[in-house]
């Protein structure tokens, strides 16, 4: 994507001015009627455009995955090297979650952000948020009803017209696409050509699509961002009666795993500059930070890991997708802190064989949250039931837990993208913009 005006910086205004818009209602208008008022205009007039762009994203989700998935595997000369690319994409995934839940636990062990929040406000906020608490216990319910194949059962559609209906059915697009491209490249060269030109010409036209929306980038980043700061203007106080120091060590492990674990994994197994890694995938971040999906960002994720960082179409194709399905670092980070500070608030203490639970589980929730916003809260439940802890717990922390997911997902995309550019380097496929030697 050539612009006048990098996308980053016309992503980031949109963000900036959204921030002074919700921020300035949020710090300075306090007259009750007048803040309602706002908040109205708001979702009526400026939050309609952040949904349209959002909306877009979701729309080439899907046809960028599938049309980008066929093309980069009809490029491939031998398909075992698809099995090798996902083994190793799997693997990353799992110990990454692994390495983000044990950070998220070393963290908030040592800061015992608890000890700041008494009981009584404690029981204040859970009974404010008992309604929307109880939206989320539900739907963790539904999810924990199913048996241990149901992910893999998830996995292959009796529909493909279905699976492409609904953006959370991405991992069935992507076993669609992969028996499309495998039976591509198994019949004879006469037959499969004329579909490969096929496929490449639509992925062209599907990129191109992607770009065109874009240019929405800037309005729909200061809607979104104006909306949550808006709408969230009440929520803050929450901050200050003492979940202030939950949301600073949700923040801390964050920031751990993406300036310190992901630049060290990106420089010892792939030698790339993590400063040049990150500045290339600036677009994406900053659009993970605006709406809180990893698939809504997905097209942009895509865009930056091929032409900033310089990945090959197979890898990110594949390695992407998949991992803004299933791995979810900032996810999983972050439910590790919120379990332990809730149990402990609600009184419970935890056992070591408590925090290997919380290890487990919470790498197996996050593999299961949905790309979209909120999703990591409704696996909490599961997380908290897992420790018999009380699921209403998630009361205490829902007031700030859209800012929260806001950041989890910045830190879910750049995980994602960091594996991709291992995974390219390790195969001999990152043509590099961004390598050190
Ligand atoms: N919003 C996150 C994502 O899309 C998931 C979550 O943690 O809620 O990656």
């Amino acid at each position: 994507m050539k612009r006048k005006f990098p996308l980053h910086w016309q992503i980031l205004t949109g963000l900036i001015f959204g921030v002074i818009y919700g921020g300035g209602v949020s710090i300075f208008v306090d007259t009750t009627s007048l803040v309602e008022a706002i908040q109205e205009f708001t979702a009526h007039w400026v939050k309609p455009w952040g949904t349209i762009f959002v909306n877009s994203l979701q729309l080439i989700a899907v046809p960028l995955v599938l049309f980008s998935l066929v093309n980069g595997i009809a490029g491939l000369k031998d398909f075992t090297k698809l099995g090798s690319i996902g083994g190793r994409a799997i693997g990353f995934y799992v110990i990454t979650t692994i390495i983000a839940v044990s950070v998220g636990l070393l963290v908030v062990n040592g800061f015992k952000p608890w000890e700041s929040l008494t009981v009584e406000a404690g029981k204040d906020l859970i009974s404010a948020y008992s309604n929307q608490a109880e939206k989320n216990i539900s739907s963790a319910q539904k999810v924990k009803e199913s048996g241990p194949l149901q992910f893999l059962i998830d996995l292959v559609p009796k529909n493909i017209v279905g699976a492409a209906s609904m953006n959370k059915n991405m991992l069935q697009v992507i076993t669609f696409a992969i028996l499309f491209g495998i039976a591509l490249i198994s019949i004879k060269s006469d037959k499969s050509e004329p579909v490969k030109k096929f496929f490449e010409g639509v992925n062209e036209v599907v990129l191109k699509m992607v770009d065109f929306i874009m240019y929405l980038a800037p309005i729909g980043t200061f809607a979104l961002i104006s909306n949550v700061f808006v709408q969230n203007s009440k929520h803050f106080g929450d901050l200050i009666i003492g979940i202030g120091g939950y949301f600073i060590s949700v923040i801390f492990a964050l920031v751990l795993l993406a300036l310190v674990l992901y630049p060290l994994i990106l420089w010892v197994f792939a030698k790339v500059n993590p400063l040049q890694f990150l500045k290339s995938i600036s677009p994406a971040q900053l659009l993970a930070f605006s709406t809180s999906s990893s698939a809504a960002t997905l097209p942009v994720t895509m865009d930056c890991v091929k032409n900033n960082v310089g990945v090959s179409e197979e890898v990110t194709s594949f390695v992407l997708p998949l991992g803004a399905t299933i791995n979810m670092d900032g996810t999983s980070c972050y439910q590790a802190v919120a379990a332990v500070f809730i149990a402990n608030v609600m009184g419970f203490d935890l056992t070591m064989m408590d925090q290997l639970t919380i290890v487990l589980t919470a790498t197996l929730a996050s593999i299961g949250s949905a790309a979209v916003p909120g999703a990591g809260m409704v696996m909490l439940a599961i997380v908290l039931g897992q420790l018999g802890v009380p699921m209403e717990g998630i009361g205490l922390i829902l007031g700030v837990d859209r800012l929260l997911d806001m950041c989890r997902t910045v830190v879910n995309v750049t995980g994602d993208a960091m594996v991709s550019t291992v995974i390219a380097k390790q195969i001999g496929q990152l043509k590099i913009k961004s390598v050190v030697n």
